[in-house]
């Protein structure tokens, strides 16, 4: 079963959070500073990693950035108090895989936890196709189907939707899927990723792509 490290600080939370997972059949481990996570971590033996972003000493953006610095490639979910917009794309820009802002359900994490740890095990595989929710995307031979039907898609479309295949029910920030789609060169201040969106929402469903204020696009 695989083994999830919890930095969490709060205990109250961690109790709750380690309970749940126990029971959910992982094997959950918890520390509450940074300093004990970047050293539970080198022991290898952890397959994700729950972060809080406040905790004494080190804090849990810093304890991401040394994982990365050191090569660590294994899911982070960043779990915060705040809501705010800077700890969500610090996050993410940081390298983590996925935030929880708190209070969370139970069940939110769960299935956070579980679409991580699935997608950290497709990585091992070379992967010809992209499925999620009835959209899939073949990357040999860049055919489309949507609930088995075949669509069209533009070169940018294609590198587009694959973006979103890859990171489902996670938020991309425009600056992101500037950077990915259109390269880094590209004017910042286009609405080129808006439009493009709105391209694509009217071939594989305006539902399936949320936006969310402030941050950018979802794909749900
Ligand atoms: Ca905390």
């Amino acid at each position: 079963m695989p083994s999830i490290l919890i930095v969490e600080d709060e205990q109250r939370i961690s109790a709750f959070v380690e309970k749940g997972l126990a029971s959910a059949g992982y094997t959950p481990t918890v520390v509450a500073d940074g300093r004990s996570a970047l050293d539970y971590v080198s022991t290898g033996s952890f397959d994700l990693i729950l972060l809080d972003v406040g905790l004494p000493g080190i804090d849990g953006f810093e304890v991401l950035a040394r994982l990365r610095a050191q090569g660590e490639t294994m899911p982070i979910i960043m779990l915060t108090a705040r809501t705010s917009v800077d700890d969500t794309v610090a996050g993410l820009d940081g390298g983590a895989n996925d935030y929880l802002p708190k209070p969370f359900k139970f069940d939110e994490l769960l299935a956070r936890v579980r679409l991580r740890l699935r997608e950290s095990g497709q990585v091992a595989v070379a992967e010809s196709t992209l499925d999620h929710g009835g959209i899939s995307l073949d990357l040999k031979t860049r055919r489309v189907t949507v609930a088995g039907k075949a669509i069209d898609l533009s070169a940018r479309e294609f590198a587009l939707a694959e973006q979103f295949l890859r990171h489902p029910e996670q938020v991309l920030s425009r600056e992101q899927l500037l950077s990915r789609v259109w390269g880094f060169d590209f004017d910042p201040g286009s609405n080129v990723v808006d439009v493009y969106v709105r391209y694509l929402r009217g071939k594989i469903g305006a539902d399936r792509i949320e936006t969310v204020r402030g941050m950018g696009y979802r794909f749900v």
